[in-house]
């Protein structure tokens, strides 16, 4: 998303930014934005921030249309993308064939109708490791924050878990997280399904999804799964080998929080080849 949208406009020739306005900065875990030193100072607040406006109906203090872009940048700051994934873009992103194409343009196709419909569906992902996936869907995730001004919290499944694990061995209550995870407008989750999934892992997902299912929050996911409904309906499929061609993203989550995926998201899947066996198309 070049800068078109913020005032005063970054510099198109920038070889920092590019135009973007931001720099990406992998600071620890996470990917972090910070303003690019070429935009120059805003001439309606000459960098306060606030403006007052006198009109007929009065005086009016507020903030400056300058702050837009800092706010996308905490937002971004707040989404917790990987350090070493934050600038993945649909610029960035290879159309390495036919079914990358297809992928991409979804994407962008459920951004259209997500800005222009403000509908509440969300959009799954689905496709083999090495498709370009993560890609896609932080490429989403950037778009609906420095385009849309979107609060979205990525976070990766198991880090998830192994993050709520860890809480709980503390004798914490994870209720902050749990809360984050559920009320956040859109909630972004990577590798959705993957692991061994026992009975709490479950529970989890189901806790997560319901909650969202139950304030119309966006849910967005990528799956190494198919779509489809569990395939042994009443068991539990717990503790198996992963199967990617056999198990479906039903069999995985359970009939309960895979009925409540259907109503809350649309469904991409992405074909093609391995991205990560293509060395000259090499992603991530
Ligand atoms: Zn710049
Ligand atoms: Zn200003």
């Amino acid at each position: 998303m070049r800068n078109t949208v913020f005032e005063p406009p970054a510099d198109p020739k920038c070889k920092s930014c590019h135009g973007y306005g931001f720099n990406l900065i992998a600071r620890g875990e996470f990917s972090s934005a910070q303003k690019c030193s070429c935009i120059p100072l805003c001439p309606l607040c000459r960098g306060k921030g606030t403006r007052t406006i006198q009109n007929e109906s009065g005086v009016r203090t507020g903030r400056c249309r300058c702050q837009k872009l800092p706010d996308r940048i905490q937002y971004f700051n707040n989404a917790c993308l990987p350090a070493a994934q934050g600038q993945n873009s649909f610029e960035t992103f290879k159309h390495v064939n036919k079914g990358a194409t297809l992928a991409a343009r979804s994407c962008a196709a459920w951004i259209q109708k997500y800005t222009t419909e403000k509908e509440n569906k969300g959009l799954i992902l689905s496709g083999d490791v090495g498709r370009g996936k993560t890609h896609l869907l932080i490429a989403i995730i950037r778009s609906l924050i420095f385009g849309q001004g979107a609060r979205v919290r990525f976070i990766e499944f198991s880090r998830l878990l192994s993050t709520l694990r860890d809480g709980y061995s503390r004798g914490e209550s994870n209720q902050k997280l749990m809360h984050e995870l559920i009320n956040v407008p859109i909630l972004a989750i990577d590798e959705l399904g993957k692991g061994r999934l026992t009975g709490w892992e479950r529970t989890v997902i189901d806790d997560i999804v319901s909650g969202r299912y139950n304030s119309n929050g966006i849910l967005l996911a990528t799956t190494n799964y198919k779509w489809g409904s569990p395939q042994t309906k009443g068991v539990e499929l717990t503790n198996l080998a992963e199967n990617f061609d056999t198990q479906t993203l039903g069999d995985r989550v359970g009939e309960r929080v895979f009925s409540r995926l259907q109503e809350m998201c649309y469904f991409a899947p992405i074909q093609g080849v391995d991205f990560r066996s293509n060395r000259s198309a090499r992603l991530i």
